[in-house]
């Protein structure tokens, strides 16, 4: 019997007093301490206090790892997808049975609110793994005619081999998965390096993976440095395939340590919304809640900033300072009145604040928030913030601020406000308000997004859907969702029969 893992066991225990043991590596079908013996802290967000320890995976771990996935894959790749199917389902049916204990590690671990957020993370986990299921089952292969009739053509659709997953901490439990699933529903083996701020959720989650008997090998998790564990995963040559969600940045060293391999790169956004000057002012304002306050704005689809028409500029504005001053309630993501937690880490509260201290010193008007909070129970907890007058030259415009922050830029017409999403490098996403159904289908069908949205949040996606960035832009490359990820986990292969 392999060592268990430690310290995720009940999510309501987590606290200072009950991290003793720390969480361990899961290779080869056991729980393993780091091969260095290392550990580093996980801290809950909200309070600063330590909440456990993680094994501190190096290069090394994630060789084993990576060796072991290598020879699950041989066989693997090779079973019934209906089998496949089942252990999907078991995996799934865990997360159910532990829901309660999952969505609170999320809020302990991540700082996202318990009951308005953590929950519907949980569900869309399992919806993962049940669609995979489903979508394991219609894999299906070619038989195109040959020039010679004496000879036949099979084109299967066989797994890849070996999946590298790179995952970030901003939803670690639906980011890992959206990969993870479709990696194992088309017969690939999976190392998985999560991000280290959101590790005790992945030690969570690779449990319930764990306990669904899959055979040794076919699913690892490595936690540790990304530079270091990621880097192996980007570069060893038994790694077929990097998968990989997290920032432009992190995404282009991916790219070249992983220069030949089959990359899915999902990275930064900095989806706007556009109110035309027909736009239902009301319904925007609420788009606008949803698209920058949801997890306080850490999130790729989450609007970066709002170009607004500047004939209804004023009422826009007036009627967004009233809604985030009365619904966004700032606090202990524990508390269910709750909506809008810390943030998750000190680079991320930095890097707002930043954003909005240079706005703010190029002429940006601040007109509700704009520092961190005070008296609550770390320094992480960022008020809402709503910055009017944002130029193209200024940061929190053409960057990924990645807080919550609503930056306001008033646009003379369509044309314009056009001109301003296609200039943009990123090509994640973009959101459209007009009562003018036909003018709204043209705005997507211009712009330069891998998703546009029409009179709804930036926010708002399917996970069955194809998402992803705009070929050539720096948000990404190939898509995910549903069947389109199982597309990517899988390649054609010909086999030619002469029957002669
Ligand atoms: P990040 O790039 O800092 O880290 C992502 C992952 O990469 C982490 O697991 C990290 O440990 C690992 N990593 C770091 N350096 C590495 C290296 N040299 N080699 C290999 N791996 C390395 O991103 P983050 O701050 O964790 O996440 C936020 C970013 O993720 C934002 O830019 C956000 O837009 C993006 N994101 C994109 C999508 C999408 O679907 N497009 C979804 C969620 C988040």
């Amino acid at each position: 019997m392999p060592p268990q893992p430690a310290t995720v066991s009940d999510g309501s225990d987590l606290a200072p007093e009950a991290s003793g043991a720390a969480t361990m590596l899961y290779i080869d079908g056991g729980w393993a301490e780091a091969i260095g013996g290392g550990t580093f802290e996980a801290v809950n967000p909200a309070t600063g206090q330590v909440i456990g320890h993680v094994a501190l995976g190096a290069r090394r771990d994630a060789q084993l790892a990576i060796d072991a996935a290598a020879r699950a894959s041989m066989t693997w790749g090779r079973t019934s997808p209906f089998e496949r199917a089942k252990a999907l389902e078991r995996i799934a049916d865990t997360i159910e049975r532990r829901r309660d204990q999952l969505a609170r590690i999320l809020t302990l671990d991540q700082g996202k609110p318990l009951i308005g957020e953590a929950y519907g993370e949980v569900e869309e986990l399992i919806l993962y793994f049940r669609m995979a299921a489903a979508d394991a089952t219609r894999i299906e292969g070619l038989l195109p005619p040959s020039t010679d009739p004496a000879k036949r053509v099979l084109v299967y659709r066989v797994a890849k081999g070996v999946v590298g997953v790179i995952t970030p901490w901003n939803w670690p439990y639906t980011m890992p998965a959206e990969l993870i699933a479709p990696a194992l529903a088309a017969g690939d083996t999976v190392v998985w390096n999560p991000a280290r701020f959101t590790s005790l959720c992945s030690v969570a989650l690779a449990e319930c993976i764990a306990d669904a008997d899959l055979p040794a090998g076919v699913f690892n998790l490595v936690t540790g440095p990304g530079a270091d564990v990621g880097d192996e995963l980007a570069s060893h040559p038994a790694v077929e395939v990097v998968a990989f969600v997290g920032s432009t940045a992190t995404g282009g060293k991916i790219a070249a340590r992983g220069a030949g391999k089959d990359l899915l790169l999902e990275l930064g956004g900095n989806g706007p919304l556009v109110l035309l000057d027909d736009a239902d002012v009301t319904a925007a304002v609420k788009a606008t809640l949803s698209a920058c306050f949801l997890n306080a704005g850490q999130s790729c689809t989450a609007g970066e900033r709002v170009l607004v028409d500047r004939s209804i500029h004023d009422a826009y504005v007036a009627a967004l300072v009233e809604a985030v001053r009365q619904q966004v309630r700032l606090g202990d993501p524990l508390d269910g009145a709750t909506t809008m937690g810390p943030l998750n880490n000190e680079r991320t509260a930095e890097k707002a604040e930043r954003h909005v201290r240079e706005a703010e010193a190029r002429g940006a008007e601040i007109l509700v928030g704009g520092e961190r909070a005070p008296r609550h129970g770390s320094r992480l907890f960022f008020e809402p913030t709503v910055i009017d007058r944002v130029t193209e030259q200024m940061a929190v415009a053409r960057e990924e601020t990645f807080g919550p922050v609503v930056p306001i830029t008033a646009v003379d017409g369509e044309a314009a406000a056009l001109g301003i999403v296609n200039a943009s490098p990123y090509g994640l996403l973009t959101a459209v308000f007009t009562r003018d159904l036909r003018r709204g289908l043209n705005f997507a069908e211009s712009v330069h997004a891998g998703w546009v949205n029409i009179n709804e949040s930036t926010n708002y996606w399917e996970s069955h859907l194809p998402f992803g960035g705009r070929a050539g832009s720096q948000s990404g490359l190939g898509r995910v969702g549903g069947r389109y990820a199982i597309e990517r986990m899988t390649e054609l292969k010909t086999i030619v029969v002469n029957l002669a």
